[in-house]
């Protein structure tokens, strides 16, 4: 029963991770940063749906804000206003995650406030060069919720 389906959800949290759950980097919809909001970007970003739309400089690993529907509100299309003008503005907090933080920890950092999404990540350093960041996905407090509600 549904009792019984919620706590056996919330002891997974445990030992399910960030990237078991997330959302991966290619089905995540991104705009580039030097996207002008004109009619057609709006348009596009008002029919994906998701109140929260990472931006990427040059290449979709590099994410350099964080967007959110809401902000388009005062945007008129025949300006072409840059999103980066409009995401200097607002500025939101980007938070990340490691791929194998557990979602215990999501859920409560979460619950602090900052932010409802997160980055996962993981450090590559493998080969000559510096180590460098690798963003995989994106969770979202939903993500987390859906595991704890377990609906089978
Ligand atoms: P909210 O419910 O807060 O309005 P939302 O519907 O945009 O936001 P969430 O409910 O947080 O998004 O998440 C729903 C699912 O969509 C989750 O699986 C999440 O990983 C995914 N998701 C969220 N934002 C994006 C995005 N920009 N691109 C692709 N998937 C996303
Ligand atoms: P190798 O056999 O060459 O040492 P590896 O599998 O040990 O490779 P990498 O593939 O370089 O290591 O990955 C390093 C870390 O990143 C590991 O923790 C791995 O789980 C994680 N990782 C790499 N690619 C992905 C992916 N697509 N999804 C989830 N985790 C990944």
């Amino acid at each position: 029963n549904e009792e019984v389906n919620i706590i056996s959800g919330a002891l997974e949290l445990k030992k399910k991770t960030a990237a078991e759950i997330m959302t991966k980097i290619d089905d995540v919809f991104m705009i580039p940063i030097d996207s002008i909001l004109n009619f057609e970007t709006m348009s596009e970003i008002l029919k994906r749906g998701y109140t929260r739309i990472p931006v990427y400089d040059a290449d979709r690993n590099n994410i350099v804000f964080l967007l959110f529907t809401k902000d388009l509100a005062f945007v008129d299309p025949e300006d072409n206003t840059p999103v980066k003008t409009l995401c200097e503005f607002y500025n939101h907090p980007i938070s990340y995650v490691y791929e194998d933080e557990t979602l215990d920890v999501l859920l409560e950092e979460f619950k602090k406030g900052r932010s409802h999404m997160a980055f996962v990540r993981y450090v590559n350093n493998e080969g000559e060069g510096d180590p460098f960041y690798v963003i995989l996905g994106v969770v979202t407090l939903e993500d987390v919720i859906e595991e704890i509600i377990q609906s089978e």
